[in-house]
């Protein structure tokens, strides 16, 4: 291979986990031209080589950016820590009063904070389920802070967001010119997809009217599915079988859709996603929290289902941490199958990032290698919490903090140099936006 004599952006003399073959180099270099990686190994082993920008950290983690393969930032932000200790549907109640009252500079700002976090975390690509009036501020912040996302439009028309629906089937008859503005914007980061929001908010018609449309643009579907026992007994009731099998029947699951939650499954549920190639978003920490249940791990690995990890919404999480969410998910399922050997650490980092951005439809990122797009993190391991490190996989999954993150690049791009957000005045905007916050929960739940 002929290397370009001079590369952009350098990062030297770290501890690379790659995330494919070899696994981890101890003393390497990542070279990246443009938005991608053009060289990278050990230090040892790199011909000579100029850049324009180096970032040298010596003793450091560098690994791929984390993908968090379902969130919803901007709607979630604004509930974090307003409605505890509740189930579900009561939780989905106060997010909609909220939601009634909606303004874009509110909506911005809560984006803007939710993309900080995620940056500061080392989170470098996201699948945000998200709502109609969030589509524009949301779409600008990105514009601020450039993580890589793929926007999933919301939609329902019955239950509780009934008043949505002429909304909804208005959006999707004029989907053609929301992909033309928004599909592949921003440099590429920006994808669009559909989101039906689940299968008690949604009729047979929406589904097969969103099915269409996103076989017509070739666009991935992103919703909620089997997430707790009130959806399960709601489409038991109306249609006499579990939501799987419901969406099934309908002809509107493929490998083309990404199934967030699947915390309760039946066997014959697993075999179904399995054979038409679903893929599961995974949140381990967001269902136990609202007592959804436990997705099935063992049972949809074994059938060969692609499952990713993420964190669902800042209101179900509270964080966009994935380092909790791999703890959390290792341990859970351990204990559940008594099974101390299942999802050991490099599969879980897996799960965190390359398996994240399958479940996403993402190819291109999720690993270090050469020709990636350069979405990657470099994490301090050289701490109290972490120390000694005999091994740094599982410094990573058990011991790392969101806080250990140090620099945090995005289509070649350092989005956090030494743990602040580039052009961004942080402390400004989390008063800005708690201010905001403050009168709109008063405004809404008065
Ligand atoms: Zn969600």
């Amino acid at each position: 291979m002929s290397l370009p004599s001079n590369f952009d952006l350098a990062i030297t003399g770290g501890h690379l986990v790659t995330m494919a073959e070899p696994a981890e180099i101890e003393q390497g270099s990542v070279l990246i031209s443009g938005n991608r990686i053009a060289a990278m190994g050990a230090d040892t082993d790199l011909p000579d080589w100029t850049a324009d920008r180096v970032l040298h950290v010596p003793g450091m983690v560098v690994m791929p950016g984390f993908v968090n393969c379902h969130t919803h930032i901007a709607s979630n932000i604004l509930l974090r820590g307003l409605n505890e200790d509740v189930q579900l549907f009561e939780w989905l109640s106060t997010m909609w009063k909220l939601k009634r009252n909606f303004d874009p500079e509110t909506l911005r700002l809560a984006s803007l904070v939710g993309l900080a976090e995620m940056a500061l975390a080392g989170i470098t690509a996201f699948n945000e389920h998200f709502d109609a009036y969030s589509v524009t501020p949301e779409v600008t912040a990105l514009g601020e802070i450039p993580l890589r996302a793929t926007l999933g439009y919301g939609f329902a028309d019955v239950g509780l967001y009934a008043s949505i629906a002429d909304w909804s089937y208005g959006a999707l008859a004029r989907f053609g010119d929301i992909v033309d503005a928004h599909h592949g914007a921003l440099d590429g980061r920006l994808r669009v997809a559909l989101s039906p929001h689940a299968t008690y908010s949604c009729t047979e018609r929406l589904w097969r009217c969103c099915d269409e449309v996103a076989r017509t643009h070739g666009l991935s579907v992103h919703t909620h599915l089997s997430e707790g026992e009130q959806e399960l007994r709601f489409v038991d009731d109306h249609y006499g079988q579990s939501p799987t099998a419901w969406l099934a029947s309908l002809g509107v699951l493929g490998s083309h859709v990404t199934a967030a939650h699947c915390s309760m499954l039946t066997a014959a549920d697993i075999r179904q996603l399995a054979d038409l190639g679903v893929r599961i978003a995974h949140c381990p920490v967001s269902n136990a929290k609202l007592c959804s249940g436990t997705m099935p791990m063992k049972a949809v690995l074994e059938a060969g289902i692609t499952v990713g990890l993420a964190t669902d919404g800042p209101a179900s999480h509270n964080t966009l941490d994935m380092f909790q969410e791999m703890k959390f998910c290792a341990i859970t399922h351990k204990n559940a199958n008594l099974d101390p050997e299942l999802l050991p650490v490099g599969r879980m980092l897996a799960l965190a990032t390359r398996d994240a951005a399958r479940a996403m439809h993402l190819e291109e990122v999720g690993t270090l290698a050469v020709g990636q797009l350069a979405d990657l993190i470099v994490v301090d391991v050289d701490k109290p919490h972490t120390a000694p490190v005999y091994s740094v996989p599982a410094a990573l999954v058990y011991s790392s903090r969101a806080d250990d993150v140090v620099h945090t690049v995005v289509d070649g791009r350092v989005v956090v140099e030494n743990r602040s957000v580039q052009g961004v005045d942080v402390p400004a905007l989390l008063r800005e936006l708690r201010s905001r916050a403050l009168a709109l929960r008063d405004r809404s739940l008065a």
